[in-house]
């Protein structure tokens, strides 16, 4: 018998199915009935094919955020969907997050992308295949989502799975960065029988165009993280979480774990105009450019909160704590005065849920949502800010373009090291408080348009059809 002692305990996450009918009084009638008989084709042709994702976290980043969403909706309407999560050690972990970077066009860490690093990589693969394998039938539906599980590929389709490579990461041109990294990635993805990409753009040239489409993801409004707050209950959240100054908690808090805050003096009071960046503790998140943008170029009373899941929350994302760590040190070296003015807080991710309402109500609370990012495949925080009808500052990359028309849905910052354009974005809408509610509305209605999930379930159900037409 084979020692199986050494394999990875392969995580079957839970999925719970959702009801797509809540979607109805937001989408209309028709867009609810297109959903639903797609879906009813969809089950028909499945058959006992069963459609599995297999990604490397249950929780914590926006892929796992919306997996949980579309999966239940899938379930909802009776299709076997299932979530599966790789595992991998640190070295596996720091190696796909060298390929991620890449995939932004950055060098990450620095560190190489060589023959060590594809064996790490590929045993990885190999110590978590048969775990995958005994959960597959062969006619499976397989969607691998980004870099880390991407060396299961060739075997699953070996096991006589329909394999989908779902890329969740982009940069919207080409550099040495994003060259070596592909060249790491290519050998697992290119025989997917599909290719899903946020833009088209963000597709190397040798991806078959026949097999690839252009997904770009959605938000669900249901979920903790956009579900409607009252402003009392926003503030009650702020205030238990310990990111504002409130004069009573509620009685029965559905928070109760603080989040760590790097601040000097109290928290804000609520009537302080708060702007906010929410992302993970990633370089290409920038962080420490929206700091600095903020105090040099933002003036008072408003108050900068750079909010992020505590660090060790993260499973798949070893830089977190260094990118808390460099901003942490970036907020000491301010002088005092511009301190004041800066909150960073970890929120814990002990309770996914908590995490989320305390997102959403840091969101709801905001006069300006800023998503300063270097490079983005999506941008999920910026679909939830303007869902939540509020003003955003983004910078001009990746997926948030399709998001935020300038000067239409909010206001794009060009260049996205471009620190005074930001502060004066930023100020503006702190400025003039009814163009920010212009922007806010059309904010909202452009996601309702677009970024909600039956758009993103009709465009798989498409890409599902063929891929079993072909078989
Ligand atoms: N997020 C969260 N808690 C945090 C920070 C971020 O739940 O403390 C969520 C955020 O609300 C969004 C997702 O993580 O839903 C991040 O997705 P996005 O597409 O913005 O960036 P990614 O992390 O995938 O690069």
């Amino acid at each position: 018998m084979r020692d199986t002692s050494a394999l990875p305990a392969t995580l079957r996450t839970e999925v719970r199915p959702i009801d797509p009918h809540r979607l109805g009084p937001l989408i209309g009638a028709e867009r609810l009935e297109a959903l639903l008989q797609t879906a009813t084709d969809v089950r028909r042709r499945l058959g006992a094919r069963r459609i599995v994702n297999v990604n490397s976290t249950a929780t914590g980043g926006g892929v796992a955020e919306m997996l949980a969403t579309l999966l239940g909706y899938a379930r909802g309407v009776g299709i076997e969907a299932e979530w599966l999560v790789i595992e991998g050690g640190p070295e596996f972990f720091e190696v796909t997050k060298r390929v991620h970077n890449g995939l932004y066009g950055s060098p990450g860490d620095g560190g190489q992308l060589g023959p060590r690093e594809r064996a790490i990589y590929e045993r990885t693969a190999v110590a978590n295949i048969q775990a995958i394998r005994a959960e597959i039938r062969p006619g499976d539906v397989v969607i691998v989502h980004d870099p880390q599980p991407a060396g299961l590929i060739g075997p699953l389709i070996e096991h006589g799975a329909s394999v989908v490579w779902r890329c969740h990461v982009g940069y919207d041109g080409m550099n040495e960065w994003t060259e070596r990294a592909w060249a790491f990635i290519r050998p697992y993805v290119e025989s997917a029988q599909g290719h899903v990409f946020s833009r088209e753009l963000f597709a190397p040239t040798w991806i078959e165009r026949s097999r690839m489409r252009a997904i770009p993801p959605s938000i669900d409004p249901f979920t903790p993280k956009n579900t409607e707050l009252e402003p009392a209950e926003v503030e009650g959240l702020l205030g238990a979480a310990g990111l504002l100054a409130v004069d009573h908690q509620p009685t029965r808090p559905r928070v109760t774990r603080r989040a760590e805050i790097i601040r000097e003096g109290g928290p804000p009071e609520s009537n302080v105009p708060l702007v906010i960046q929410v992302s993970r503790w990633d370089r290409m998140k920038d962080m420490v450019g929206v700091l600095e943008g903020f105090v040099a170029h933002v003036d008072s009373p408003a108050h900068l909160v750079l909010a992020g899941p505590a660090v060790m929350g993260v499973s798949d994302d070893p830089e977190g704590e260094e990118v808390w760590d460099e901003t942490c040190a970036a907020w000491s070296r301010l002088p005092l005065v511009a301190r004041s003015r800066v909150d960073l807080a970890a929120i814990p991710m002990a309770d996914p849920v908590e995490n989320a309402l305390v997102v959403n109500a840091l969101q709801r609370h905001a006069s300006v949502v800023v998503q300063k990012s270097l490079a983005e495949g999506f941008g999920l925080t910026v679909a939830e800010a303007m869902w939540k009808s509020r003003p955003v500052v983004a910078s001009a990359v990746g997926g948030i373009v399709d998001q935020v028309l300038d000067g239409e849905t909010g206001l794009l910052v060009q260049d996205p090291h471009d620190l005074a354009a930001l502060g004066a974005a930023v100020q503006r809408l702190l400025d003039d408080p009814e163009e920010a509610a212009r922007l806010a509305r059309n904010a909202r209605d452009h996601i309702a348009e677009h970024f909600l999930g039956d758009r993103h379930l009709l465009q798989y159900a498409e890409l599902l059809t063929e891929l079993l037409r072909a078989d």
